[in-house]
């Protein structure tokens, strides 16, 4: 089969992590049969020179005829001076929202050969990590209305606003139950109910809903019991289930205790097919154009696109073994290096993970 991916390279280190990501893909369409076609498009920062915005419409318009997006990362110095909605990152958002991508999915798994750069003690990291965070993506503090208002005083003030309806609470943790039947069955569901009106309103909407999957396990956490439990005893979460800002701090807290930021992966989903995969590092502008990034995590992401938007599960999963194999030989990028490593820069990395599928 033919699949359609467009590839937003983005800024900084995105190009190079984005092309080792490519040599993978073509990797497993090689072994298995299948045919990637790749259209690259502009997005932040290379899409501000090139354009003068951060998303052209052109963009949006070829991402909409793929069945999936991989997306580097954006943004750098060169456009921090830029006001608020001509940066890159408004990028990101804006292409979210063309999408309609309201979903957020992090798995944060500690890999079995890196389990030393796990900062957690020895006892704790081995009970094992394997958890995916869904994250509202579209809704909450981040989107609700926020004003700073002036006073004569001088006592000035400034207030978001937290807002969810039960259809947004409904279609995100569709998303987390969907997961879940695939996985441990077991769902934490993220909230601050003790003070929180939207809090309260999502944990009935998520209990309400528990009743049509009576197959999984619904767990309610307070968010700072959570952020806790995250470093005490992170065996115990399979899918979390959180709202938009709850997500943001839980999702980076549950990377962190899984290593490096160099293989983490990620996507952003909406209701039919379509993904953006993106690993959740940034542009990286303090290594970009040596070759010391590690695209593992845009690699990942790949895996996931293969899974989630076309169904290529045996294909997804040669990846994730290949990625495993080569960093059981101690093939390391500079990041996650260890005593013994043969570093490989970025490239390097890409081409050993594409010949251990081929094996
Ligand atoms: P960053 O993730 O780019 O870098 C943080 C540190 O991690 C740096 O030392 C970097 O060298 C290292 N690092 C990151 N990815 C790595 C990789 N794959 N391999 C090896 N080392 C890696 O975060 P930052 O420095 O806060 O942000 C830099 C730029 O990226 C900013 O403009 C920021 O706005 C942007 N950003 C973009 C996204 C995105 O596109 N989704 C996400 C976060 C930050």
């Amino acid at each position: 089969m033919n699949y359609k991916i467009s590839v937003i390279d983005g800024d900084g280190i995105g190009p190079e992590v984005c092309a080792a990501a490519i040599a993978v893909l073509n990797a497993a369409g090689k072994k298995s049969g299948h045919k990637f076609e790749f259209s690259h498009v502009l997005m932040g920062g290379a899409a501000i020179d090139a354009c003068g915005e951060p998303l052209p419409k052109k963009t949006v318009e070829i991402c909409k005829k793929s069945g999936a997006a991989l997306l580097g990362a954006v943004g750098g110095p060169k456009w921090d001076g830029l006001p608020g909605h001509l940066r890159p990152e408004a990028g990101l958002l804006r292409i979210r929202k063309a999408l309609g991508l309201y979903a957020n999915i992090r798995p944060a798994i500690l890999l079995d050969a890196l389990k030393e750069t796990c900062p957690l003690r020895a006892d704790i990291r081995d009970g094992g990590i394997d958890i995916v965070v869904v994250r509202e993506l579209t809704g909450g503090i981040y989107f609700g209305k926020r004003n700073t208002v002036s006073r004569k005083n001088g006592n000035d003030y400034a207030y978001d606003t937290e807002k969810y309806s039960v259809k947004e609470i409904e279609r995100i943790a569709e998303k987390a139950f969907e997961i879940a039947k695939k996985r441990k069955k077991k769902i934490v569901s993220v909230d601050k109910a003790n003070v929180l009106d939207s809090s309260r309103l999502w944990r009935r909407t998520v209990r309400k809903m528990s009743a049509e999957y009576p197959d999984i396990e619904v767990t309610d956490m307070l968010v700072d019991n959570a952020a806790m439990q995250l470093v005490k005893n992170p065996s115990q979460f399979d899918v979390v289930l959180t709202g938009n800002m709850f997500g943001d701090i839980l999702s980076d807290e549950a990377a962190m205790i899984t290593g490096s930021i160099g293989i983490l992966a990620s996507a952003s989903l909406g209701k039919g097919r379509f993904g953006l995969y993106e690993p959740i590092h940034g542009s990286a502008p303090d290594i970009a154009g040596t070759d010391r990034a590690n695209p593992i995590a845009t690699v990942l992401s790949a895996a996931m696109m293969l899974r989630t938007s076309f169904d290529l599960d045996a294909e997804a999963a040669a990846v994730e073994r290949a990625v495993n194999a080569v960093l059981k030989k101690n093939i390391r990028t500079a990041d996650i290096k260890e005593n013994g490593s043969e570093i490989v820069g970025c490239k390097r990395m890409g081409e050993a993970i594409a010949e251990e599928i081929l094996r």
